[in-house]
């Protein structure tokens, strides 16, 4: 029987779909004794695995082995539930679709974000979307934080989905990737999309488990493939993405800038708050971390909540 690799592209729990190297897709089954070693989870296929299969007869497959996760994001079934879910494997990048106008991204989720990035091991992007609607002013305050998440290491650009602005910079960023594609509701994810690969019509709909409308809709993660060569995996809700729990100690190793000096601190086990001879309050004075990244990094750091009502 011949063995192939593929990449999960879509995973419903009774069905697994593949995407082989030829591009082809096929419908998969797990192979029945099969156990992950070491992760619980209530699904244990997630888009973007890496599987072997075997090729049926009939043209179907059966997954025999998944190969080691790069990396993966999770979501819990509740903010107090034990059981995750691995939502996603074998990202190359968290794009976040951030905006200055309505709604407007604070720069406390973006910092959030993108300390779950750093959690996650997925390097991540900054995109502003929505840059015809900027005044002057705004447009100002744009540059500025283009220019801090650059400096921090995110590449960082400001775009419009309606102009095509800042469109090549990001297929450029998305080209032979996978990316994963986040931001609030509203912000022009769907439009973006179209933007660039035109009928293509992604879940943007946040599943809120919150909001009591008596909806109950199913969604699952989705790789789709543009016709450029990127791949991007589309999940409904990023709430859960903020919401892995931090050590305090590790939250200033999460800001490559702060990470850049914390290790010349007069104490080993500096928190970067009070201590006298801590090199990051010197970078700070410094202008070398920016003010809303460090108040950022305290927010965090004091355990502030993952209610974006909280941040500014
Ligand atoms: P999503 O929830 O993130 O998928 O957001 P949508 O793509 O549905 O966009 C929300 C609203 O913002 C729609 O009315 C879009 O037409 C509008 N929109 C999206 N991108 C832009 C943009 O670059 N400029 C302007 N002016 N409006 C935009
Ligand atoms: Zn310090």
């Amino acid at each position: 029987m011949s063995e192939i690799q593929g990449i999960v592209i879509k995973s419903t729990g009774s069905s697994v779909i593949v995407r082989l190297p030829d591009k082809q897709r096929i419908i998969c089954r797990l192979k029945g004794t099969f156990r992950i070693k070491g992760i619980r989870t209530t699904n244990p296929l997630a888009v973007g695995d890496k599987v072997v299969i075997q090729m049926k007869q009939d043209g179907s497959g059966l997954i025999t082995e998944i190969l080691e996760r790069q990396n993966y994001i999770i979501r819990k079934a509740t903010k107090l539930s034990k059981s995750s879910q691995i939502i996603a494997s074998n990202l190359d990048q968290a794009i976040l679709i951030a905006t200055l106008a309505f709604p407007k991204t604070s720069t406390g989720f973006i910092d959030r974000f993108l300390v779950t990035s750093e959690a996650y091991h997925i390097p991540a992007v900054v995109v502003f979307n929505k840059f015809d609607l900027y005044d002057t002013e705004t447009a100002g305050l744009l540059f500025t934080l283009i220019d801090i998440y650059s400096d921090a290491g995110y590449p960082s650009h400001e775009v419009s989905a309606i102009t095509g602005e800042g469109l090549d910079w990001l297929e450029e960023i998305m080209k032979d990737k996978i990316s994963l594609l986040a931001g609030h509701s509203g912000v022009g994810k769907s439009t973006l999309v179209n933007a660039l690969e035109p009928g293509l019509v992604i879940k943007t709909r946040e599943i809120s488990t919150y909001s009591g409308k008596g909806q109950h809709i199913t969604t699952f993660t989705e790789m789709h493939e543009l016709s450029f060569g990127a791949m991007i995996i589309d999940t409904p809700g990023i709430r859960e993405f903020g919401l892995i729990d931090f050590e305090k100690t590790e939250v200033a190793e999460r800001f490559p800038e702060m990470r850049r000096y914390m290790y010349d601190c007069r104490y080993h086990n500096c928190t970067h708050t009070h201590e006298p001879g801590c090199a990051v309050k010197e970078a700070l004075k410094n202008n070398l971390i920016s003010k809303s990244r460090y108040e950022n990094y305290l927010k965090i750091y004091n355990g502030e909540g993952w209610d974006e009502k909280e941040w500014d």
